[in-house]
């Protein structure tokens, strides 16, 4: 058997949503069903292994749309409610296969886990109507069902987030600048995800231009740009990019030879 790492695009759209509620914009009336996007999620599959990055508010409609029948993990990117605020719909998960969940994420996305949803972890009274999430707060390198998942930390505005490699896949989104500490460890890539949010600048996100020029940076054989707002039309736009930078669309998917993707032979 081949051993392969899947990634799907579960969403790629911004915190909105495409179309976004009371809009009349061109893309938001567009019938190109890749110009409908939910909120920023992926999923990575090896092997019988399901590990999510992200929960976002759309991961129930994600999940069915994807036929997703477990989740053996979690990572968290940061805590903003669109990439965390479907944390609730984890619990058909863990009610389904009797055991808890672990999540991974930075300590403070991990706090902010904790505050927010309090519920899942401090309401007893209910035990079988709650998400059952196991939290590990990570900063280094770890290794999960036999990846090596690598978080690296990105700038997301004044925010301090973290995206994550595995093997030949990186998945960046949120993010507005990347340490040069960093870019040295997404080298060699051959899927990149980066977050593109639109074409005019933002505070908090690379817009288009900014997100090619890193793209060329990195260097990877392909990137998909996501978290994307209504102003990117994917059928317009997406021929226009140069080659190997491609806009990502809900669905999409990618079958790669695991390479590196395991962690190193311990002596
Ligand atoms: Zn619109
Ligand atoms: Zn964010
Ligand atoms: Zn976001």
């Amino acid at each position: 058997m081949t051993d392969r790492l899947d990634i799907t695009i579960l969403g790629s759209g911004t915190s909105t949503g495409i179309p976004v509620i009371g809009c009349n914009c061109p893309v938001c009336r567009s019938t190109d069903p890749r110009n409908r996007r939910t909120r920023c999620s992926a999923l990575l599959q090896h092997g019988t292994h399901n590990i999510l990055i992200d929960t976002s508010p759309d991961l129930r409609l994600q999940a069915l749309r994807e036929n997703i029948r477990h989740v053996d993990a979690v990572l968290y990117t940061h805590s903003h409610a669109d990439h965390m605020h479907g944390i609730d719909d984890l619990r058909s998960f863990s009610l389904h296969s009797g055991k808890p969940i672990p999540v991974y994420g930075s300590t403070r996305t991990l706090k902010r886990v904790r505050e927010n949803f309090s519920y899942i972890f401090d309401d007893l009274d209910q035990p079988g109507y709650i998400p059952k999430l196991n939290l590990y707060p990570v900063e280094i390198p770890f290794e999960l069902f036999g990846l090596l998942i690598i978080p690296i930390p990105l700038v997301h505005g004044r925010l301090p987030i973290f995206g994550y490699r595995c093997g030949p896949i990186a998945y960046l989104t949120d993010c507005s600048a990347i340490p040069e500490s960093s870019l040295e460890q997404l080298k060699d890539l051959e899927l990149l995800v980066l977050d593109g949010l639109r074409f005019k600048p933002h505070n908090t996100h690379f817009n288009i231009d900014q997100a090619i020029q890193v793209a060329q940076t990195i260097g990877a054989r392909q990137t998909w740009l996501t978290h994307l707002s209504h102003d990117v039309d994917h059928p317009c736009h997406g021929p226009q990019l140069p080659e190997g930078i491609h806009l990502a669309y809900d669905g999409q998917s990618l079958s790669l030879p695991a390479h590196g993707a395991s962690p190193p032979v311990k002596s």
